[in-house]
């Protein structure tokens, strides 16, 4: 075979199986964002180009299917999890260079398989009981609009039990506050977990299908996925095309702009999120956790306006969804706030209110006023509103047995205060006896 055939040889093979990737993509479309036409196109132009490179090189013609083999398995290795999936690809794979039209046959299927593994289909759970959806939106401050059309209730006094995911989330999950779950707080270079007697809120909902969607690296399935009957995080997913995939993991490691997939994850895990739901039955209960506004600093400047703007497009899509869902209620609020301006920006740095205090939204007209508590979700998901004049904080410190506590109008309570009466004015028996249930002495 000539160099020029060889060469011939090599584009061809590229091009076909960047557009077997991207057909077999079209037709069984799954987890992860959608490929895109336009990026099918790039890819087959760079793929081409590849192919057309390694077959210049002496044995292209049985480089370039070796090649392609290679890229493939290390991809569905990485969607898979099995890191030596590729090694073992190319060594079996491996004899067939003396046959290099079965080996190029062998490359060219190989690139439907990764978006063969990316399943969506629910099993029909059949559940019973109201529909029922929690979203909660990463690092949505109190003052942040949605902009959700139809009838609402918001409650303007909602805490959260820390200021950043982990420990607010296991909060939100287990119905209790840091220090009974105690979890997400720093142990060496990791976190803790929170107590596993704890009940956790899917098992609250024992006759529902419960279906858990999550965009966030910290809620793991081994630390959340307790009591879903189908638990899914969008972090482990992987772009449908190894081209994209690619790109947008060395656009971020090289600094030249953020992967254009992770950017459109949210997107596509509310499309998996309803997915699930229509096959799932009636009776269910979904838990989708949105990352949007916490990405106003990778994706933008880390200004208000990027802020802002990422709340806004998360608003579009919580509203399009919701309304598609048609749930009996629906509850929309966040993990924590975040702190844009001033000295410190960010979240997880204090028991302050910018980053504790966050919006709720709940669909139809319920009763919501004064200081309730974010961690009890399950009422809110009820219907029914909690009523809580004194919210417990922590999360931040190591120690479990720090935390501090916000009584309604905003006054923080420090544990190592030696009175409370020495901090109101008119000590309610009420409220003296919640203090003393959250661990406060009246000295
Ligand atoms: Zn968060």
């Amino acid at each position: 075979m000539t160099r020029a055939v060889s060469v011939l040889h090599g584009a061809s093979l590229g091009a076909g199986f960047a557009l077997l990737e991207g057909l077999s993509s079209f037709i069984h479309p799954g987890l992860g964002p959608d490929a895109r036409s336009g990026e099918v196109l790039v890819g087959v132009v760079a793929w081409a180009i590849g192919g057309a490179l390694l077959g210049a090189a002496p044995q292209g013609r049985r480089l370039v299917p070796l090649g392609l083999l290679l890229a493939v398995s290390a991809h569905a290795g990485t969607v898979l999890g099995l890191p030596w999936l590729a090694p073992i690809v190319l060594l079996g794979c491996f004899p067939l260079v003396l046959r290099p039209r079965l080996l190029s046959f062998v490359a060219l299927v190989s690139a439907c398989v990764p978006s063969s593994l990316r399943d969506v289909r629910a099993e029909p759970l059949g559940g019973t009981g109201e529909d029922l959806v929690l979203i909660t939106v990463d690092t949505l401050r109190a003052d942040a609009e949605l902009g959700l059309t139809g009838a609402w209730t918001r409650c303007d006094e909602a805490i959260a039990p820390a200021p950043w995911t982990l420990p607010s989330v296991y909060g939100l999950m287990t119905g209790s506050a840091v220090r009974h779950h105690q979890g997400g707080l720093r142990a060496g270079t990791g976190y803790t977990v929170a107590d596993e007697g704890l009940v956790r809120l899917p098992e609250r909902f024992p006759d529902h299908a419960r279906g858990a969607f999550v965009h966030n690296p910290h809620l793991r399935a081994e630390l959340f996925g307790r009591g879903w009957d189908r638990f899914e995080q969008a972090d482990t997913w992987r772009a449908p095309l190894l081209l994209q995939h690619s790109l947008g993991r060395w656009s971020e490691r090289l600094e030249l702009g953020p992967d254009p997939v992770r950017q459109r994850r949210d997107e596509a895990l509310a499309a998996a999120a309803e997915a699930w739901w229509e096959g799932a039955g009636d009776g269910r209960l979904l838990w989708l956790h949105l990352l949007g506004p916490h990405e106003y600093r990778r994706s933008g400047n880390g200004s208000r306006a990027a802020y802002d703007a990422q709340v806004e497009r998360t608003g579009r899509l919580v509203d399009e969804l919701v309304r598609s869902l048609d749930a009996d209620r629906v509850v929309v609020t966040s993990d924590h706030g975040e702190r844009i301006e001033g000295p410190s920006p960010g979240h997880g740095k204090d028991l302050a209110d910018d980053q504790v205090h966050v919006p709720v939204w709940i669909s139809g007209l319920v009763e919501c006023s004064g200081q309730v508590a974010l961690i009890d979700i399950e009422s809110w998901l009820r219907g029914e509103v909690p009523d809580a004049t004194v919210v417990e904080l922590g999360g931040v410190r190591a120690d479990p047995q720090a935390f501090e506590a916000r009584a309604e109008g905003g006054t923080r309570l420090e544990r190592s205060a030696p009175s409370i009466r020495a901090l109101v004015d008119e000590p309610d028996a009420t409220w003296v006896e919640r203090l003393e249930a959250l661990g406060y002495v009246d000295e």
